[in-house]
């Protein structure tokens, strides 16, 4: 089998941090170029849009975008048309309706549309899914709380409208809790906090639930200084199961039982070039969806303005 020849496309932050590192250490992937209007790479071609790079570029089966969620859609479009395979950073879209076109055209160009959630690719997310398949659930907790200078230095797409805010990390979490438990959940309330300068919330506090009445409870914030958390928390008949580190760690009754090194964007890859390999597509839209009902259901606080 030859290579997935793939270019990365906007070589920010995620690009520099996960994505090279993980296709050259997947079996199956080469990089062969980067499309990024301010960055390349020594020695790989480059190109300062995805358009120069589809039509001057070298030859390439497949695209990473790594740009913000505002400018994905029309690059996905154009690179399905020119018939490469697309691998969607999170969230997928700027919104839920426009990745309809998209999982269309994948369909109908045989290529593969891949919408990542890297989170779930954590280690201690399918012993999760596993452990909690057989028990009785009666509570649901989410944590979420990061330091928004920290993680997310200068990002000025995240305070615009589609960025996200606070929901950017904490669709990661509802990306586990939709992987996790074993039946559909929706939202029934939510109360966003919007700093008076920015369009998305800087903080929000979800209830869901489930057909059968399970409370879910969220809180995500961007505020958070000193110790970070990334938790979700389920009780069960069987005991407390603890998800901790983003998905690294499950503990049972405070006795950890999964645990591993991080290869989220490795499991990404993998899946990627196995889904490649017959031109399927993978596109789960419940994260997104849950977000847009949060906006939808959403009571709305203003809060003293955010200063970057
Ligand atoms: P970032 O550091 O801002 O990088 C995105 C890159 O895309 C920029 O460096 C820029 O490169 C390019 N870009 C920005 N605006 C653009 C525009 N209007 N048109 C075309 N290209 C544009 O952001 P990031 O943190 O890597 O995040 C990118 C995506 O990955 C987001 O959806 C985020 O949720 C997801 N993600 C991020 C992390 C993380 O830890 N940061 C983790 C997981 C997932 P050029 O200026 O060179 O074009």
């Amino acid at each position: 089998m030859t290579d997935l020849r793939i270019a990365i496309v906007g070589f920010g932050k995620i690009a520099r941090d996960q994505h090279v590192a993980a296709i050259s250490a997947t079996s199956g992937a080469r990089l062969a170029a980067v499309a990024s209007r301010n960055a390349s790479l020594p020695d790989l071609p480059h190109f300062a849009t995805i358009e120069e790079l589809l039509s001057k570029g070298p030859p390439i089966d497949a695209v990473a975008l790594c740009t913000p969620p505002q400018v994905r859609r029309a690059q996905a479009a154009a690179a399905l048309q020119a018939g490469k395979h697309v691998m969607l950073e999170k969230p997928p879209g700027r919104s839920v309706s426009e990745l309809d076109p998209l999982i269309a055209m994948a369909v109908h160009s045989g290529r593969t549309l891949f919408a990542t959630w890297h989170s779930r690719y954590a280690p201690a997310v399918e012993p999760a899914r596993g452990w909690l398949a057989s028990r009785r659930i009666s509570f649901v907790h989410i944590s979420w709380k990061e330091d928004v200078r920290v993680w997310h230095p200068g990002q000025g797409w995240i305070w615009e409208p589609g960025g996200l805010g606070v929901f950017d990390p904490g669709i990661n979490a509802l990306s586990i809790l939709t992987r996790i438990l074993p039946q559909p959940v929706f939202v029934t309330a939510a109360e966003l906090s919007f700093p008076a300068n920015r369009e998305p919330p800087i903080a929000a506090n979800l209830a869901l639930s489930d057909a059968a009445g399970l409370p879910i409870t969220a809180e995500f914030d961007f505020r958070q200084t000193g110790p970070q958390s990334w938790d979700i928390i389920v009780e069960t008949d069987g005991g407390r199961l603890m998800l901790s580190g983003g998905g690294a760690r499950m503990a049972v009754d405070g006795k950890v039982t999964a645990e591993a090194p991080e290869a989220e964007y490795r499991g990404l890859y993998r899946r990627f070039v196995e889904l490649a390999a017959t031109g399927a597509s993978d596109v789960d839209l419940m994260p997104l969806r849950l977000v847009a009902d949060a906006f939808m259901l959403g009571k709305r606080n203003v809060v003293e303005p955010f200063l970057d």
